[in-house]
């Protein structure tokens, strides 16, 4: 039997735990890895979305990392109404006109028995309100009461929340009618200050992306175009995903002092003049977790840098009967209880254990789908030795390691791994990233090769342009977008690779979610 055996094994293909793969159909992909690592799952209202238990873990710990970090750098959490009044939003013209199509509107405080059957709405609302798409409106109505006087600034307030935008073309985590978030809002008395704290928090983002989703990021100024309505700057930090589209995965606002007018957000300063704040908004939503999953999961499901994973390390124990359920399950338990008492940047690690009666090879696809960092099986042999067989989610690689070599090792390999992810992710974008200074290269760089694939060949192209109304045809036509003029290394000057009209910097081009 034993050749039979081989040969059936043998003839297998490799198989990959999702199909399609990410070079056969990457936009399926994505989908099926949300669902084989069971992150969330559509629901009832179109565009909006089940988040369920391991994907809100990963986002609760992404909460909980950005909180802190929101905390050090002086903010506080409150909370803000989830309905505005339709006039507030009124106010600010650009605001509303950004919002208006997305908006939805409450019109109706009760339900009725429709003659016709079933129910129907009633009691008109005196004034519509509005879901909040964002805060900016509520929360200034709010601090033009807080606010009289120079001591009573700066404002530093966050608010962890739900809004809503009726997106028309959704998709899980990236682009949700409904999605959660966080909304920092601040007022100052100086615009240099407001300023500061508008690249202090594009800077706060980028270090977590970096830090802890191991996740490289451009930052940058959007251009006028793709500046929030009503800001008078934009920064956002820009990831490449693993098909070399981009994603904008957080944005810092400098509002000036348009909304403080709107909204009358006023202070006596030191010599009694009255003067307008200078106010800021920053944002990150549960797009990330979809940006986490597009930079480093693969063809077997999630792939998780160990920061934010909410299990680092999962134990599966193996045995036969009762009698060696028994050792097997004393000698897990302790070194479970070792494990978790190693630490990873600060933060002892979180190590499960799963014995639940399900067959191995299930079990374990179970958790590569699920991109557990590193999964160790223990069985009587490995007691025997006092070792165990450790495998990483990362590269796939598996050794039998010895109890105490583990336990001194286990920091220092997810360590590793957050680094590897990172390394990768960079390496990628780095492959893909060039520089652009003429028409035709730029063509050729974004038109796809063949027409059976739809993807762009093209990655992150960094040009001179000195007006984006110039390029407005052209990125239409190639369906390609300036993400952001680069903050760093970017202060040599050039010619518009379109017009050569005399350009300060280059913008990075790119195709982008
Ligand atoms: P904004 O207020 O438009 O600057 O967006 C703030 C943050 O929310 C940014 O990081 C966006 O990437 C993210 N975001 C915007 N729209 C959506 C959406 N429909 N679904 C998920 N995240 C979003």
């Amino acid at each position: 039997p034993y050749p039979l055996v081989l040969e059936i094994g043998m003839a297998k293909a490799p198989k990959n735990a999702i199909s399609p793969t990410r070079s056969e159909d990457y936009p399926e992909w994505y989908q099926q890895v949300i669902k084989a690592a069971d992150l969330a799952e559509a629901s009832p209202v179109r565009g909006c979305m089940v988040i369920k238990p391991w994907g809100y873990a990963l986002w609760e710990n992404m909460q909980r990392a950005l909180d802190d970090k929101f905390k050090a750098t002086g903010h506080q959490n409150a909370y803000f109404p989830l309905f505005i009044p339709m006039s507030y939003l009124e106010k600010e013209a650009e605001h509303v006109e950004g919002f208006a199509k997305e908006c939805a509107v409450v019109t109706h405080h009760r339900l009725e028995p429709d003659p016709e059957g079933g129910l129907r709405p009633a009691g008109p609302l005196e004034e519509p309100l509005i879901v909040r798409p964002t805060s900016e409106t509520i929360i200034g109505a709010t601090y033009a009461k807080w606010v009289q006087s120079y001591r009573d600034l700066p404002i530093k307030i966050n608010q962890w929340a739900n809004v809503v935008r009726w997106e028309l073309r959704t998709r899980m985590f990236l682009r949700t009618a409904e999605f959660l978030w966080q909304e920092g809002h601040t007022v100052h008395a100086t615009s240099e200050e407001a300023m500061e704290e508008t690249q202090q928090m594009v800077d706060v983002y980028a270090d977590f992306a970096e830090r802890w989703m191991a996740m490289p990021v451009i930052r940058g100024y959007k251009t006028p175009a793709e500046r929030f309505p009503g800001a008078v700057e934009t920064l956002s930090i820009e990831a490449m995903m693993q098909d070399r589209k981009a994603l904008q995965a957080g944005t810092s606002h400098f509002l000036g002092q348009n909304f403080s007018k709107a909204q009358e957000i006023q202070f006596q300063d030191q010599d009694g003049n009255l003067q307008h704040a200078w106010t800021t908004s920053w944002g990150v939503s549960t797009r990330l977790v979809g940006a986490l999953i597009m930079t480093h999961s693969d063809d077997d499901g999630l792939v998780l840098p160990p920061r934010l994973a909410p299990a680092q390390i999962v134990i599966l124990p193996i045995y036969r009967d009762d009698e060696q359920r028994t050792e097997v399950m004393a000698y897990v338990d302790s070194l479970k209880q070792e494990l978790a008492a190693q630490t990873m940047a600060g933060q002892t690690l979180r190590v499960e254990v799963d014995d639940r009666d399900i067959r191995g090879g299930e079990k374990k696809w179970y958790h590569v789908k699920r991109g557990v960092p590193i999964r160790i099986e223990v069985g009587p042999k490995d007691i025997a030795k006092n070792a165990a067989f450790v495998t990483r989610r990362d590269t796939g690689k598996s050794q039998g390691m010895d109890r105490a070599e583990l336990v001194a090792s286990i920091a220092d390999m997810l360590c590793d791994m957050q680094k590897g992810l990172y390394d990768r992710a960079l390496k990628l974008r780095e492959d893909n990233t060039c520089q652009i200074d003429n028409e035709a290269d730029f063509r050729a760089y974004f038109t796809p090769k063949n027409a059976d694939n739809p993807e762009p060949h093209g990655g992150f192209a960094h040009c001179h342009f000195a007006d984006e109304q110039d390029l407005e045809a052209l990125l239409k036509e190639l369906k390609v977008t300036i993400r952001c003029i680069p903050q760093e290394n970017n202060d040599e000057p050039g010619k518009c690779f379109l017009t050569g009209k005399p350009a300060k910097h280059r913008g990075v081009f790119a195709k982008a979610y």
